[in-house]
């Protein structure tokens, strides 16, 4: 038995954490891989919650081990997500969600093509501006550079199989859970399906 693996990708300041938190919280047998990063915590982030915050160091050592199922450099800091834990879940038959950037989200697709890739976005880039500055959490420049990422971000949504407007949240997180029921009710493997109904 095997879970799935679903890939959510999206601009920063889109609501990705909030939507999969809601999703997270909503569905049975899904769990969420948190990344390392050596990003600085911000204000109300846990260890071990909503990154392992590493330094550099630490960091290039995992790399090197080959303990990152994916890892990228965004907007000047590195990320990357623990492989032990996602490949185990997965052979447990548990269904996972990698919240990573889109330059992952490709790695990802490369080695393991049956992932389920959805692109969260905002109803416009202006939106977007807006609810990083309403966020408070980056400054100006940090804030420029994110915006600068959204506008080529955008362009890759044609490399996922499922789009999510983030308009209003509730309507999304509705969407998000409707793609996962429907991917779980899908027949993947036909001949294995044709054998059982033999019996
Ligand atoms: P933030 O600094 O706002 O928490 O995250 C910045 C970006 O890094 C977001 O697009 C987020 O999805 C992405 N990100 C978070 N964790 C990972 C990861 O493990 N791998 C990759 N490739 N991107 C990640």
């Amino acid at each position: 038995m095997s879970g799935l693996l679903f890939v959510i990708s999206g601009p920063s300041g889109v609501g990705k954490s909030t939507l999969r938190r809601e999703v997270v919280a909503k569905v049975h047998d899904l769990k969420y891989s948190i990344s390392c990063t050596t990003r600085s915590r911000r204000t109300g982030e846990m260890e071990g919650v909503d990154y392992f915050f590493l330094d550099r160091e630490t960091f290039e050592k995992m790399k090197a081990r080959g303990e990152f199922l994916e890892w990228a450099r965004v907007h000047g800091n590195y990320y990357g997500t623990p492989r032990r834990p996602v490949e185990e879940w997965l052979q447990q038959g548990f269904d996972v969600i990698l919240e990573i950037d889109i330059q992952g989200a490709l790695q990802v697709k490369k080695n393991f093509p049956q992932g389920i890739f959805i692109f969260v976005a905002p109803p416009s880039l202006k939106t977007l501006e807006k609810r990083l500055r309403e966020r408070n959490t980056d400054q100006g420049e940090e804030i420029l550079l994110r915006m600068t990422n959204a506008h080529l971000e955008m362009k890759s949504i044609h490399d996922y199989n499922y789009l999510i407007v983030n308009d209003e949240l509730e309507e999304a997180v509705d969407k998000f859970r409707s793609i996962i029921v429907a991917e779980r009710c899908r027949i993947r493997d036909k001949t294995d399906w044709i054998e059982e109904t033999k019996t």
